[in-house]
């Protein structure tokens, strides 16, 4: 007997749910499957929005499905529909346009919105955004950002969070001039301490972009810009907001399903009911920052299993991410603890290049480290940290990507493809090691897009593409 299985939210971790479901059930003789979704087309990589507004990237680009996914692989989808209520006792979820589905096991993965903060002037009396705002969170936002930022146009970017300072970098690099406001004394507070935060302003300032830290917007004058908390004021045409997101949990809240920041999960993500589960941005587990694709992928997978009865054993863990900002001319990496109590800190600053790393020590194994302008620092203390391995002795020269901790390595860098162990995280977005690219490389899958195709690395934020592309090189050259 088939399950219905409904997924409200067709966004990136409902895209994904439904195709891990079809993986696992190709001819749909375990798994009747509806996805609905409010947004108009089909799904798309947000991730890559960024990229869309840099210019570097088309929207043509971003799709993760095309027209005929649906068809292809037996899903009922709905595009433009949202879901306005679910009643759990009869198992059924009532539509906007007023018709019924039902279901056996339901999958909320309805993602997150953009935080409007109380500012006069930025929300009109219906509580709509007003002319000349736009916050950055959908397709449609980037098009309404690209068509009011005329070249040349003063922008205000309110938050200096990594998006916020995503969306400055891209507009700054199309010409525009872009002024960052942001609350805190320093930038992207939840990832960098104050001295990287000071040494990342330096370097975007560099690269055009004005900021005001530790201030605060009192009110939006439509055609005129921002009035800030210290009287001073931003000239501005259009204003990106971009101050955090919250999750999406109205539907379960009403629902009576248990909700925190997100609709609360287990590690099987199932939520206060049983045949409820939450993936993606909307969903709250113990062991996860939200707000990220690799922790939805890793969900829908899990999801997957659970419901198809692929594996019942499947359960979610928790993923150690990476946060990386996206902008041409700077890199960035943060990832693990922040809180120094207890550890050994090495940290080296060099603001006039750009250049700042600090690493966190714990049981001489990498427990949390930012970098910034050292790319191949920032390569080796990732796979560092991934494996949970033994730091080498001179831990400074690590911090300078001079350090060797290849497991073979004797004087090479270790972003040598060579020097990376089987089990190295290639592709952080879908979870892709060195050793699945080298199996699929030898079944046939020697250059990018095949590789691509074959383990779906690359296809996340597009950050890993230079390092397949390495290992697709590094074995030609050596088979
Ligand atoms: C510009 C930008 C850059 C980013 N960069 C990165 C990055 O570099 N790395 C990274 O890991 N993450 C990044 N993220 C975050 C990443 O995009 C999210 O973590 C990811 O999209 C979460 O997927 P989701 O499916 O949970 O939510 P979403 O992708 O937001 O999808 C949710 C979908 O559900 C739909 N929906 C909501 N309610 C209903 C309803 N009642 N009925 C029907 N449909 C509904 C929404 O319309 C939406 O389409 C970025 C985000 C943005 C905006």
């Amino acid at each position: 007997m088939t399950r219905n299985v409904v997924v409200i939210g067709y966004g990136m971790a409902g895209a994904r749910v439904a195709e891990e479901i079809r993986r696992r059930d190709a001819d749909g003789s375990r798994v009747t499957l509806t996805v609905l979704g409010s947004e108009p087309y089909p799904a798309y990589n947000r991730v890559l929005l960024s990229g869309v507004v840099a210019g570097t990237m088309s929207t043509d680009s971003v799709w993760l499905h095309d027209s005929e996914w649906a068809k292809e692989n037996d899903v009922d989808l709905r595009l433009g529909t949202t879901v306005d209520r679910i009643d759990r006792a009869a198992r059924r979820i009532e539509l906007a346009d007023g018709s019924i589905v039902d279901y056996d096991a339901l999958v909320l993965a309805t993602g997150a919105a953009p935080w409007m903060p109380p500012v006069e002037g930025l929300t009109t009396e219906t509580g709509e955004v007003a002319p000349g705002v736009v916050a950055f969170r959908s397709l449609g936002d980037c098009e309404r950002i690209l068509d009011a930022a005329k070249v040349g146009a003063p922008v205000a970017v309110l938050g200096g969070g990594l998006l916020g300072l995503e969306a400055a970098r891209g507009l700054a690099g199309r010409g525009n001039l872009v002024t960052v406001v942001h609350p805190v004394g320093h930038l992207m507070e939840r990832q960098l301490d104050a001295e990287g935060g000071r040494v990342l302003a330096e370097t975007l300032r560099g690269l055009g972009i004005e900021f005001r830290l530790g201030a605060t917007a009192a009110r939006y004058l439509p055609g005129d810009g921002l009035k800030l908390d210290d009287g001073s004021y931003v000239q501005a045409d259009l204003v990106v907001v971009s101050a955090g997101v919250r999750a999406d949990t109205a539907l379960a809240r009403e629902a009576g399903l248990a909700v925190d920041r997100g609709v609360l999960v287990d590690d099987s993500l199932r939520t206060s009911d049983g045949r409820v589960f939450a993936i993606g941005d909307c969903a709250q587990h113990p062991g996860t920052v939200s707000g990220l694709v690799q922790p939805a992928w890793e969900q829908a997978a899990v999801v997957a299993d659970l419901v198809t009865g692929e594996n019942t054993a499947a359960r979610y863990r928790g993923t150690p991410v990476v946060t990386r900002l996206k902008a041409r001319g700077v890199d960035l990496a943060a990832f693990g603890d922040t809180e120094t109590a207890g550890a050994e800190v090495l940290s080296v600053s060099d603001s006039t290049r750009g250049r700042y790393a600090k690493l966190l020590v714990r049981e001489e194994k990498v427990a949390g480290a930012i970098v910034l302008g050292l790319p191949d620092a920032a390569a080796n203390l990732t796979q560092l940290y991934d494996r949970g391995a033994r730091l080498p002795e001179d831990k400074l020269a690590l911090l300078l990507g001079r350090a060797l901790p290849g497991p073979d390595a004797a004087g090479t860098p270790s972003v040598n493809p060579a020097n990376l162990p089987a089990s190295a995280v290639v592709c952080r977005c879908n979870s892709v090691t060195k050793g699945r690219l080298v199996e699929q490389w030898r079944a046939g899958a020697t250059d990018l897009p095949a590789l691509a195709a074959a383990t779906r690395a690359t296809t996340g934020c597009g950050g890993c593409a230079d390092a397949v592309r390495g290992i697709a090189g590094w074995l030609a050259e050596t088979s």
